[in-house]
């Protein structure tokens, strides 16, 4: 009996299999989610996303929605062990250069709900849940054999896929057969998570608290109209079992809380989480990939552990797409991982080092908070993504073409701003590449970008494209589909001559998106 065959088939329909599931059959692939369950993992866990994020978000139709069930917050402020607030990172709750709030607060089994309700207006993506996969091995002419078994009957199933992404969490099948290992960056804390839903107002300021305590680091945050997430590093001696109901919550609880009558809280949840770091040491062998936390585990310091998951899925889904389209040639693939684990590791660091502000003790720990957290802005890294909040740039790669220029935008994500007729720049973009100048065409150029399928987004010198234009020393960047820039340049004639084919999504797979206009403008035509 031959084996049935799918392009591509998803391991796990947690935020990244559902995320790079929803991209790939935009892009008109077909492809097979397979999950253990098939409701959504009920407990809460991320509660924040950013504005990079949110751009992925809006990137799958559901901008919308998320925000209606989202909450902008103000920032990040580390607070020591007597409420004192030792720095403040603001962010902007009125949109951002990404187009949206800077920090979003969210409860994630209804985000990952609404992941899926999204994925099943995508008939390309067929999302079967309560199944266990056992088993990839080599199948037929170069494909991944997957085994599963349907968990009420034990019935076994066998499927042949051109690729296997690996979206299947912290325990993944998919890294043991990649024969990946996780590299241990050196932090494992015990802290206990506690959501509470009050309609009381706790009257404290909307953004996320993180206490820099060594005998007891905290974190709280609210995340939704009547929802609040604390976190508690927990001491040796104590298990989640020693806080199991409000009253032995209470003494934690009491700084956000002690105004508040215990009568009007509601203890959702309490439950105790280790919290690592780790980093796979290869995330592919041959077609199978790695993404979200089977490629990567962070301490939620910062709250990007999700984030950098549904990163990868965008990463990988348009290449992956122009691959099977014949697009692209397949050794793009190998630009995923060169690009996409430096990233985690930089972003991991940094919730590393908010990490070791909160909960080093002794001398080291008293210095990190009294020398270093005043002068964090002159730490590379930090000053980037705390401060203001933006994600470290792509380092280079066969589509990430730097250049040796000082402040140069290549491997940057390029703004979205409002454009003519009020949308934003993403949705005049589309899904393949473009190329935003503020030059005037040559008819050749005009008609090269056009066989290429790529979009032409004419930006006038003072609007904030050629004003971005212009900080990074170019004319012209050639814009990926992930939007992030591959290269920038004074003239069009090199962007032209790097330009890749698009890969043209299928109409009839598209969902809200809809088909861009291949030449967009701002403020004026050139
Ligand atoms: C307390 C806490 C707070 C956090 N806060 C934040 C935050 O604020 N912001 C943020 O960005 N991140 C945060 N995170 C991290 C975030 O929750 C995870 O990074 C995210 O859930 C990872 O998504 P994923 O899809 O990669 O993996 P998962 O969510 O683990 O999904 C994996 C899926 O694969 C399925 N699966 C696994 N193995 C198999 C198999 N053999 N067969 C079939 N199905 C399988 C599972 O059922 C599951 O649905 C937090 C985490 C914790 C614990």
């Amino acid at each position: 009996m031959s084996v049935p065959h799918v392009p591509v088939v998803v391991l796990g329909a947690g935020p990244t299999g559902a995320t790079v599931a929803t991209l790939l059959a935009q892009y008109g692939v077909d492809c097979l989610v397979l999950d253990r369950w098939t409701q959504v993992y009920p407990q809460p866990r991320a509660v924040h996303l950013d504005d990079e994020i949110f751009r992925i978000v809006a990137r799958l139709g559901v901008a919308d929605r998320f925000a209606a069930m989202s909450r902008p917050a103000l920032g990040l402020r580390l607070l020591d062990g007597s409420m004192n607030v030792l720095a403040e990172f603001s962010r902007a709750t009125a949109v951002s250069r990404n187009g949206f709030p800077q920090a979003n607060m969210f409860d994630q089994p209804e985000f990952e709900e609404l992941l899926r309700a999204n994925l099943r207006d995508y008939p390309r993506a067929e999302l079967r849940g309560n199944v266990e996969v056992t088993n990839l091995s080599d199948g037929s002419s170069d494909r991944i054999r997957v085994t599963y078994s349907d968990r009420s009957n034990g019935t076994e199933s066998t499927v042949e896929a051109d690729y296997v992404l690996g979206c299947d969490g912290a325990n993944s099948i998919a890294r043991r057969w990649i024969e990946s290992s996780m590299d241990d960056l050196g932090f494992e804390q015990r802290w206990l998570v506690v959501d509470v839903a009050t309609s009381a107002d706790l009257d404290q300021w909307e953004g996320v608290h993180q206490v820099c305590d060594p005998h007891r680091a905290a974190t709280y945050m609210r995340i939704g109209e009547s929802r609040y997430r604390w976190e508690f590093q927990l001491l040796d001696s104590e298990t989640a079992g020693d806080y199991a109901d409000l009253d032995a919550l209470a003494p934690l609880l009491r700084p956000w809380v002690g105004r508040v009558s215990a009568d009007a809280l509601t203890l959702m949840r309490v439950t105790e989480y280790t919290f690592r770091a780790q980093l796979a040491d290869r995330w592919r062998r041959g077609r199978v990939f790695l993404l979200g936390d089977a490629a990567h585990l962070t301490p939620p310091f910062i709250g990007q552990g999700m984030g950098a998951g549904i990163r990868d899925a965008m990463n990988l889904a348009w290449k992956l797409s122009g691959v099977l389209a014949g697009t692209l040639s397949s050794d793009v693939l190998d630009t995923y991982e060169q690009e996409r684990k430096p990233h985690a590791r930089k972003m991991i660091r940094l919730a590393l080092g908010v990490g070791r502000c909160m909960t080093s003790g002794g001398d080291v720990g008293n210095l990190i908070r009294r020398v270093v957290l005043p002068t964090l802005h002159r730490l590379p890294g930090v000053n980037a993504r705390v401060l203001d909040g933006e994600t470290p740039p792509l380092p280079r790669s066969a589509l990430v073409r730097k250049s040796r220029a000082p402040r140069q935008i290549a491997g940057k994500l390029c703004p979205n701003p409002l454009i003519t007729g009020g949308t934003r720049l993403d949705s005049a973009l589309g899904s393949g590449f473009s190329v935003i100048t503020v030059n005037t065409p040559s008819p050749g150029e005009r008609a090269w970008i056009e066989q290429r399928g790529a979009v032409l987004h004419l930006a006038a010198a003072d609007s904030e494209l050629g004003q971005w234009l212009r900080r990074g020393r170019a004319h012209a960047a050639l814009v990926r589909p992930d939007r992030t820039v591959m290269k920038a340049d004074k003239g069009l004639g090199a962007l032209c001559g790097a330009l890749p084919l698009s890969a043209t999504p299928q109409p009839a797979s598209l969902g809200a998106p809809s088909t861009p206009s291949r030449v967009g403008a701002d403020e004026r035509r050139p």
